[in-house]
């Protein structure tokens, strides 16, 4: 079953453990042990999705090697969100929010694309993240934005790295 992720900060670990979160060393991030009374949770849940309209989007991402591992696995740099290659949305929180809320990891994983969660960053902030299809650490985000940055300077377009359209809530 997938782990349900909290985002504690730094300070409040103390009181997440005494609720009796548990502490996932991998993923460096809270998750609630089931049953649990997810009120007691609450104000460290993820926030959620909008109510916006459906629209479809081309999922754009970037295989890479995993920096600890090795396995391929392919990053989520972006979307766009049109036809023409000015619809570029890049990856930011909300619009890793939006693509986690509709596509399962497991599903991810078919395309080769680790899961999107929050992870620990060396800020103390928990901050939506690719991470590895095989072994699960993040993804860095600056390698993954020169890496697109290349792409798009040496003539590429966004339309290239598409792998799959899916229907989301865009952020407004
Ligand atoms: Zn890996």
């Amino acid at each position: 079953m997938k782990r349900q992720y909290l985002e504690v900060p730094y300070p409040e670990r103390g009181a997440a453990k005494r609720l009796g979160a548990q502490w996932d060393p991998q993923a460096r991030a809270w998750w609630v042990p089931s049953p649990a009374p997810a009120a007691l949770y609450a104000r460290w849940m993820p926030p959620a999705v909008g109510e916006g309209p459906l629209t479809t989007v081309r999922l754009l991402v970037i295989p890479e090697d995993c920096w600890k591992c090795s396995a391929q696995t392919s990053s989520i740099v972006g979307v766009l969100a049109g036809e023409d290659e000015e619809s570029f949305v890049p990856f930011g929180e909300e619009l890793a929010r939006a693509i986690a809320a509709v596509v399962t990891p497991a599903e991810l994983a078919l395309l080769g694309i680790g899961e999107l969660r929050p992870r620990w960053s060396r800020s103390g902030a928990a901050v939506m993240s690719n991470g590895c299809v095989r072994c699960g650490v993040v993804q860095g985000a600056a390698p993954l934005q020169d890496a697109l940055a290349g792409h798009i300077s040496d003539d590429g377009t966004y339309a290239e790295l598409e792998v799959a359209r899916v229907n989301l809530r865009l952020p407004g």
